[in-house]
């Protein structure tokens, strides 16, 4: 657009725009355009960040990547790329770039882009009922504020679920997950049912696909459980954190018998709901550290078939007791290296076995679709993702933000069941203003950084650690971990031919 502020009068403008030749450039054909800058070719958005000393990643718009030699790179966004060379040609098919035989190719990387964001359409399908604070083990890392066996003050009410159900069944989501957390929550196992049965009835008229999860350290599990669970075809997730000796160090509790208790559960589980009833999380501790191979050996030994490798979180009783600051990221990321070389090799022994972090990072670099994992969404995942119903009604952005309120700290707290519909949880500022604020493709770093389409923005955690919900991320632990993982998965993509193959089949 001409700008006319300025000028005396339209026609002065107008005289402008005839003794300024370069300006009538653009009302001429596009062609005549190209011949005059000598461009064949036009760069589509993309983001680009180095892999090593020699070579850059470059990411498009729907998250398909490419690596280039450093000269490639300075090649093309020149516009001096060969037109003719092996790597033009991978990066028009990949919409990177445009030229006149491309007339498709941004219809198309708009499809694809579509695809890619396909989930927010699906708001909020995960519900979170935390149905006790009670727990009958003291782990030092719990990142909530678990309550002895006996504090009955802190179960959730049966009219708080109610409500809790009422406002769930206002999302317009298709598919539901109702997760029963805790403290320990089958300490409160009549309220489970309760809500399970009232969930059920309700669904008669609602027709959402309902799943159900319990996540238990499976302790107080008994027969009759077993047999509800049967029927009511619930799910149970449970937490390993490796060897009997490093879990029971892991999860104390009276009698010290935690590994024990944990292994017959999953026995038990597995015989009374089916072998793929049951998944396993793991936690790594100070004392993890040295222990890789040990404990995805376990996880074999124990019969899953894949881990989920995460760092200790900083909330609630990690931070407390300081254990978020026995390690730092950087032993962690070597930990992570030395497992995932570890599973690798399994699986070329012929052992299927997946990492599941790694597997959720190449199923967005490698496939068109987008995986829902709530740490690695822009706009983040918290509330429209997943809710939490708290013991006492209140309603949290993610499970890390109530944690975040059992230390005192109630900012990302939505409302109550009390009190707010579900529309007024979704409109409020609380979670508006944090979306908007954090969205990867605008704040500084993220905006620039090639593993924009892969990485999410989790404005709980740097809230957490730095006092932001954007966060610096040059000294943000989630930015370096992110980093990293994706930097290592492109490596061995690129690098090393088996373990690619390996990672592969893991989509
Ligand atoms: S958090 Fe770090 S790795 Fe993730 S997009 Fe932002 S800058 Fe990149």
């Amino acid at each position: 657009m001409i700008e006319t502020n300025g000028f005396q009068d339209r026609d002065r403008a107008f005289r402008m725009l005839q003794v300024l030749p370069v300006l009538n450039d653009r009302f001429q054909d596009s062609e005549s355009f190209r011949d005059r800058i000598g461009r064949r070719y036009a760069l589509l958005p993309m983001r680009l960040i180095s892999l090593d000393s020699s070579r850059y990643v470059l990411t498009n718009l729907a998250g398909e990547y490419i690596v280039l030699p450093k000269q490639a790179v300075r090649q093309l966004v020149h516009h001096e790329l060969d037109m003719t060379s092996p790597a033009y040609s991978e990066l028009k098919s990949r919409h990177f770039v445009l030229d006149g035989d491309s007339s498709v190719a941004l219809d198309l990387l708009a499809v694809k882009y579509r695809t890619k964001q396909a989930l927010l359409a699906n708001l909020t399908s995960l519900f979170m009922y935390v149905v006790t604070l009670r727990c009958d083990h003291s782990c030092p890392y719990c990142q909530v504020s678990r309550q002895s066996m006996d504090r009955h003050a802190y179960d959730m009410k049966p009219d708080v679920a109610e409500r809790a159900i009422d406002l769930m069944f206002r999302s317009p989501s298709k598919s539901i997950k109702v997760e029963f957390q805790g403290g320990e929550p089958l300490l409160n196992f009549a309220l489970i049912q309760r809500i399970v049965e009232r969930v059920k009835v309700r669904n008669d008229s609602e027709r959402r696909d309902v799943q159900f999860v319990i996540a238990t350290n499976l302790a107080p599990l008994t027969d009759d459980m077993l047999a509800y669970c049967r029927e009511h075809e619930i799910l149970i997730s449970t937490s390993l954190d490796g060897p009997k000796e490093l879990h029971n160090q892991n999860r104390p509790r009276p009698g010290g018998d935690s590994h024990e208790l944990a292994e017959k559960g999953i026995r038990r589980v597995r015989e009374a709901l089916g072998p793929d009833r049951i998944a396993a999380l793991m936690t790594t501790t100070a004392a993890s550290l040295s222990r890789p191979t040990e404990i995805i050996d376990e996880y074999v030994r124990q019969g899953f078939s894949c881990i989920f490798l995460r760092p200790l979180s900083p909330y609630g009783f990690a931070v407390k007791t300081g254990l978020v600051t026995q390690y730092t990221m950087e032993q962690w990321l070597e930990f992570y290296r030395t497992a995932l070389a570890h599973i690798i090799e399994l699986n070329l022994r012929g052992v299927p076995f997946r990492e599941e972090y790694s597997s959720l990072i190449l199923r967005k670099m490698l496939t068109p679709y987008a995986t829902g994992y709530v740490d690695l969404q822009s706009p983040a995942g918290i509330g429209i993702a997943g809710l939490v119903f708290n013991y006492d009604g209140e309603i949290y952005a993610s499970d890390e933000a109530r944690m975040l309120a059992e230390t005192g700290d109630r900012r990302f707290r939505l409302g109550s069941v009390a009190d707010d519909s579900f529309e007024d949880v979704m409109l409020s500022d609380a979670l508006v203003d944090v979306l908007s604020e954090t969205m990867t493709e605008s704040v500084p770093m993220c905006a620039d950084c090639g593993f924009q389409p892969y990485c999410g923005s989790d404005p709980v955690y740097h809230y957490a650690t730095q006092g932001d919900v954007v966060g610096f991320k040059p000294s943000s632990d989630f930015c370096r971990k992110n980093m990293a993982v994706m930097r290592h998965l492109v490596h061995l993509l690129e690098d090393d031919e088996r373990a690619a193959s390996v990672l592969k089949s893991w989509l």
